[in-house]
This record gives C-alpha cells, structure tokens and sequence, in this order.
C-alpha cells in the first residue's frame, strides 16, 4: 500500500472474482456464466456497430431503455443500464444507504465489499440452520435491505408473496432486489415496482443472456428512483455502456426465444445433475438458479473442490465458516456435467 491510499480505505478488502485461469483449459463450472455462446445475431450485431467506435456511446442509452421497457411493460424512464450488475449495486450503496444496509450473513459476496467502500454501516442477518432467509426478521429494519433472490450461494428463492411481505413492512426503507438469477426460477418481482416506490429490482445479461463479457446490467424501479441513480451514473461515467456492448445488449433482446432456450436447458441439466449427485450421496439444496450448492459426508467441500482442480474441473468453494463444507457448481453444457459426474465417482469411490 503506498502511503497516499486513503486512510479510510486502507482496510478495504476487494471482492475476490471466481478464478479465470490461464494456464490450462479447465471445464469452468466456478462463475456461473452461461454454458452456451451468444447467438450468430449477437455476434452479426457487435460488428456491425464496430464501425463507429470513433464516436461515443448515446449517454441517455435510449435504444436499450426503450426496448427493456416494451419487454417490461414499463416506462422507459423506470429503467437504468449499468456496467455491469455489480455498478448499479456500488451505486445504490452511494444513494441510498445513508442509514446502514442489512443483508444476509451468507450471501453475495459484494454487498460488503461496497460497503465498505462507500463507507455504509452495515448488519449482516443470519440464514437459518437450513440456510433460508427468515422474511420476519427483514422487517422494520430501518436500513436499505440487499436481498438476492434466488440467493447465492445457496440458489434458494424466496416467493414472490414473502418478498412483498418485505417490501409493505419496511415503507421508509428501500427493498433492493437482485435478481441475478431470476431467469431460472421463472419468477421476477419486477412488476412491483409499479406498485411500491422503496422497491429496485437489478438484474444481469451475465447469467441467463450469454453475456458476461459485455458488462450489462439494469435495474427497475420507480422514476424517482432511477432518476437517482441516473445522478450517480451521470457523476461517475455517462459512457458506462460502451456501444458494442450496447449493440450486443439489444440484440439479445430482440432475440428472446434465444435465452428462453438456454434457459430451459439449464434448468433441465441442473435437474439432471442433481438427482445423480444425490445417488452419489450428496445434499443438494433447493436451488432455482444456473448452479448447485452441495455437500458431502463422503469428501470435504476443500477437497472435492482441489481434487476436482487437479482432475481439469473447477468448481467454487468460499472458506466461510458455515458454508465451507459446500461446493457451488455452476452448471455447464450436458457433456460437462458428465465429465463432473464421472470423476466425482471415481474420486468419492477411492476413497
Ligand atoms: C453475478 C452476480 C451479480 C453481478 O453480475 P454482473 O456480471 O456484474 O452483472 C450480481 N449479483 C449476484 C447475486 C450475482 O451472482
């Protein structure tokens, strides 16, 4: 650390992102991306709009807003186009946690991290023994709520009518949910924005889209709100889209069949792998997202995490003390999870 970093900061300890290695080709089931390419029309688009990258960016990202907002069944001004999820979380940490954040103990691990950065107090409610989030203990809080639903990384959902429950118990506090992984529990709580004005749903192009790589991420919410969060993105970087990636973005939406498809076929391999994971003795949680968290009496999470490694697999494993028995494995194409379900036997069987 030089001696210019802010005091303040110098206790900041960064999000660590899932690994990418480069080393050596590994089946990467460790960061949830989708397991299949964009679509030609995706690739056709990102070229086309190639040719003026010597011009900037539309600011007011008007094209995506628009196109959100028919899909939506929304107002193009109750829409926010970020870089990515994970800006437009940073930015309501600098809005709208004036009072402190409450989120799980176990949860994403980013909500702490922009905390801190922002300089936000916040309170960390534990799961239940079985890893639920308890909705009563979210109520009258007197703090802006983090909720991810489904929730990571445990993949379990809460309702619509618990999330709701929320939101009407906490007027004076703003609900935030982040439903990075809403596409595979076929459930969103989106259209209660029109309804409650301390509600923001985010979401992601990273998980279900096929579109990590772009940095796309959005949020509803009422146009007091977005209007907000426009000031914050509008004092941090009026480009944070840049035009490929705006390109990409509207393509994926004018192709929706596409990521339908992908999902469908996510959520039935995760069903899949699932069932034979349990005839090889592991516990599953109840997971609605494009991974499982799993648990075994027969190996520890550490070493089925570094033996996999070894074996070309990468999975995700966190030290958290009351998760680090548990693996989450994203789920990847069919002929992946068969290569998992193949080691993971022969290394459970030697032992
Ligand atoms: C992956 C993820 C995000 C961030 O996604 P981006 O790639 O930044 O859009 C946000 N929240 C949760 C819960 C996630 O798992």
């Amino acid at each position: 650390m030089s001696k210019f970093f802010n005091q303040k900061l110098n206790t900041l300890v960064p999000y660590t992102p899932g690994e990418q290695p480069k080393e050596q080709e590994y089946i990467k089931l460790n960061t949830n991306e989708c397991a299949y390419a964009p679509s030609e029309k995706v690739l056709q688009a990102v070229e086309k709009a190639a040719v003026s990258v010597n011009l900037y960016p539309d600011p007011a990202c008007d094209a995506l807003c628009e196109k959100m907002a028919r899909i939506a069944g929304m107002d193009k001004q109750q829409i926010i186009f970020t870089n990515g999820s994970d800006e437009i979380l940073n930015f309501i940490f600098t809005a709208f946690c004036e009072n402190g954040a409450v989120f799980p103990d176990i949860t994403y691990g980013f909500y702490p991290v922009f905390a801190r950065l922002n300089g936000v107090k916040y309170r960390e409610i534990p799961l239940t023994q079985d890893l639920r989030i308890n909705p009563e203990e979210y109520k009258n809080v007197g703090k802006t709520i983090f909720i991810a639903n489904p929730n990571a990384p445990t993949g379990i959902a809460l309702k619509r009518e618990e999330l709701e429950s929320i939101i009407r118990a906490n007027p004076d506090n703003l609900v935030v949910i982040d439903e990075a992984y809403a596409d595979f529990s076929g459930e969103s709580a989106r259209e209660l924005v029109n309804i409650y004005d301390n509600l923001i749903v985010c979401g992601t192009f990273s998980k279900s889209r096929s579109a990590a790589g772009i940095r796309l991420g959005f949020a509803f919410a009422c146009k007091e709100l977005i209007s907000d969060l426009n000031t914050i993105r509008f004092s941090t970087n009026p480009y944070n889209i840049n035009s490929l990636s705006m390109a990409a973005g509207l393509a994926i939406l004018e192709d929706e069949a596409y990521t339908a498809e992908n999902v469908k076929k996510t959520v039935r391999t995760r069903e899949r792998v699932k069932e034979l994971l349990k005839k090889e003795g592991f516990y599953c949680t109840d997971s609605k997202a494009n991974f499982l968290f799993v648990k075994s009496d027969k190996i520890s999470g550490e070493a089925l995490y570094r033996g996999l490694k070894q074996r070309g697999i990468l999975i995700r494993h966190f030290s958290l003390e009351r998760i680090r028995e548990y693996n989450r494995i994203s789920i990847g194409t069919d002929a992946q999870m068969d290569i998992l379900i193949k080691t993971i036997k022969e290394m459970v069987e030697r032992k």
